[in-house]
């Protein structure tokens, strides 16, 4: 069995490598409840912009309430750290995402779909970190449990030698407690959690679940 790396190790010893400086740094960001302990982590060391790219997310009135949450979480978060946490939000266009998760819909979560939206988010959001001259990029889902962290640090480090001006920061932003605090966040901000991933095909499973397996 393929060895783990532990991704928060390594993200500690990017920090050490700054020596104190505080770099311009893209994060990809999901949603509000998975953007909350990771700002505040990575607030610390990095002049941060979070970037809403999730063309995945279905229905669109989902989408919109999402950057809301988001919005106003950043907003909040910005006057209770003393933070000027940036905001780009681009087009949605789930269509056209769809045409890319359409040939793996019968996967379940976590399966080949889920790989092929990772790295289409992470890819052109990359992008835009070099494009507009960040030092660093990287994305905030691997405080999910539900997602496969080593998958998506994995596609990072490959995005890094495709963008070669942007250094990917890894992460696994649930260790060290992270998740925990993570869900005081989003209670302490009062978040909306949704009840499923984002795509159409894991709304569609939720719902076909029970209502009160629905969390
Ligand atoms: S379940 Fe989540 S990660 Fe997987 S394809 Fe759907 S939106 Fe993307």
């Amino acid at each position: 069995m393929e060895n783990k790396i532990n991704y928060h190790k390594e993200a500690l010893k990017i920090i050490e490598g700054l020596k104190g400086r505080k770099p311009r740094l893209l994060a990809h960001v999901c949603c509000g409840p998975c953007s909350t302990y990771p700002l505040k982590f990575l607030h610390d060391h990095f002049d941060v912009t979070v970037i809403f790219h999730n063309s995945n997310i279905y229905p669109e009135r989902e989408y919109v309430r999402r950057y809301q949450v988001l919005e106003e979480f950043v907003s909040r978060f910005n006057i209770d750290f003393s933070a000027d946490v940036k905001i780009v939000k681009t087009a949605y266009e789930n269509d056209e995402f769809n045409k890319h998760l359409a040939p793996f819909g019968d996967e379940p979560e976590g399966g080949a779909r889920c790989l092929v939206c990772y790295r289409k988010r992470m890819d052109e959001s990359m992008k835009y970190a070099e494009e507009n001259g960040y030092e660093f990029f990287t994305t905030v889902m691997t405080i999910s449990p539900h997602k496969d962290s080593q998958a998506i640090n994995k596609i990072g480090q490959g995005l890094s030698k495709k963008y070669p001006k942007v250094k990917y920061f890894h992460s696994d932003f649930k260790k060290s407690d992270g998740f925990l605090e993570a869900g005081k966040m989003c209670q302490k901000y009062c978040l909306y959690r949704q009840a499923y991933c984002g795509c159409r095909y894991s709304y569609e499973a939720m719902l076909k679940r029970p209502p009160t397996s629905n969390k």
